[in-house]
């Protein structure tokens, strides 16, 4: 009895914070309320016709559970970016992704306790001249998302502070572009007018107002800004407001609060613009060495546009009969790309494998796949640079067998005989097993330090079959014979 009261208190003290799902980024710190207050928009936005796009390298922290899965794929954190893009456009600011994403397969990370947790992870794993964005289950503490201004946050000078991102809210086109906002100098709209709606902004923008109406305040008032409305909603509110008797400000003007704006507390499915003055505020913080000055440093690599498809090779299309734990997934490189999400699905829904991938092969561990399953795959193509629309390849389908193997080795090609192991100049190696008639084998060639040398596909006539290898130089090669998904690695010495 005495555990379900303890129980029934918590889920009532509880249940406030999980009703929001709001921003948890820190007050503005009056330093950025001074930097606002110094800029002069008429000269920032005269110049805008002239600006060139800042492009901001972002580095990725994804925390996933500790047997390494995570709520979302990369590729829905590509798609978010892509939005924040959209959104991100007329301010002539783009975003990109720098260096491969980091992953930290723990529980404690994924669902942290406080964000202080995050916040200690940020301090030593934030990367320097990136936007460094954290990734983990904000939910049960209430939050979509947080992010630091400049000068503020853990971290040291060209590594500090961040965004953190809640999985839930990556997908939802708003949250990522607000803390994005907050990290480029953005305060909110109801700041200083939520808690004291007579002394914050005030509604008018006649800055020559005849008492016993009080002017325009907008510039040293609420977010600096005055083409944002004057807000003063610091809980979730939706995509329209009517205002109550009492929603006035000091001349008794209703607010009527924009729910356009990103920064604002309105609905997700309304938030998507910055206006002329955030947008300006933004690119001075970019420009300002002593801010986010440290993200411009380096240019953003040029890479290839990815615009083919890639070309599934393994398993071959239709193959059968594959072994669930050990399968081998291959493609032909597509031009430009640099990285490829795999997915392996069932009945068309059911993702077993969804991974990003930096190589054009993928040999999974264990249990990825079920056994006696029919399976379509399929891969696209990206790169840092190119992460929208990207084109991925037809489906390949395949299906797995019940048999499972603890090995490589003994799953397949028990009887495979690879000879002579002494191999002369100019000597042909033969390649014999029983049932080799009609298999369509992957052969390479390494070297003793793992580098290729030759690769082919050959589909065997016979039983046995003759290899010239074209080997020059005597030493030590690897030879790997691979088979829808099984391995065979033998030996050769060359004379
Ligand atoms: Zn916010």
């Amino acid at each position: 009895m005495k555990k379900l009261l303890l129980a029934i208190v918590l889920l009532l003290s509880g249940s406030p914070l999980l009703a929001q799902d709001v921003c948890g980024t820190e007050p503005t710190p009056q330093h950025i309320f001074d930097f606002l207050e110094s800029l002069n928009f008429e000269q920032l936005k005269a110049r805008r016709a002239s600006d060139t796009v800042m492009h901001i390298p972002i580095q990725l922290h994804m925390m996933r559970s500790s047997t390494g899965t995570a709520p979302l794929s990369p590729a829905d954190i590509f798609s978010a970016i892509c939005t924040m893009n959209d959104r991100y456009t007329l301010a002539n600011i783009q975003f990109y992704i720098k260096g491969e994403i980091l992953y930290y397969d723990s529980n404690a990370l994924l669902n942290p306790s406080a964000s202080s947790v995050i916040n200690t992870l940020m301090g030593t794993a934030n990367q320097p001249y990136v936007m460094n964005i954290y990734f983990a289950n904000l939910g049960p503490l209430g939050l979509n998302g947080y992010a630091y201004y400049p000068n503020s946050g853990p971290g040291t000078t060209v590594r500090r502070g961040g965004l953190v991102m809640s999985y839930s809210a990556v997908l939802n086109g708003a949250t990522l572009s607000h803390e994005t906002g907050h990290y480029l100098s953005l305060p909110h709209p109801f700041d200083g007018t939520s808690n004291n709606k007579l002394m914050g902004e005030r509604v008018t923008r006649n800055f020559n107002e005849v008492l016993p109406r009080y002017s325009a305040n907008c510039y040293q008032a609420g977010d600096k800004f005055c083409d944002t409305r004057a807000d003063f909603l610091s809980n979730r509110w939706g995509c329209t407001f009517t205002p109550a008797a009492g929603d006035t400000d000091l001349n008794g003007d209703f607010f009527r609060p924009d729910s356009s704006l990103l920064m604002s507390y309105a609905g997700d499915a309304c938030r998507i613009r910055l206006t002329e003055e955030q947008m300006a505020a933004c690119r001075a913080t970019l420009e300002d060495v002593g801010k986010r000055g440290y993200l411009l440093a380096f240019p953003m690599p040029v890479l290839q546009a990815v615009t083919t498809a890639p070309v599934l090779t393994l398993p071959l299309q239709g193959a059968t009969g594959l072994h669930p734990n050990f399968t081998t997934f291959a493609w032909d490189p597509v031009p430009g790309a640099t990285m490829y999400r795999l997915r392996a699905l069932s009945n068309g829904i059911v993702v077993d494998i969804d991974t990003l991938l930096y190589t054009t092969s993928y040999f999974h561990g264990h249990n990825k796949l079920k056994a006696n399953r029919n399976y379509e795959w399929e891969v696209t193509a990206y790169n840092q640079t190119d992460l929208c629309g990207n084109p991925t390849s037809a489906r390949g389908t395949f299906s797995t067998t019940s048999f499972t193997a603890t090995s490589v080795a003994e799953a397949h090609f028990d009887d495979l005989k690879v000879y002579p192991t002494f191999l002369e100049r100019g000597e042909n190696l033969q390649i014999a097993a029983a049932e080799l008639a009609g298999k369509n084998l992957r052969v390479e060639l390494r070297s003793a330090e793992g580098k290729l040398i030759a690769a082919q596909q050959i589909i065997a006539s016979e039983n046995s079959l003759g290899i010239e290898t074209g080997l020059q130089s005597a030493g030590i090669y690897f030879l790997s014979i691979e088979h829808e998904g099984y391995r065979v690695v033998r030996k050769l010495v060359q004379r």
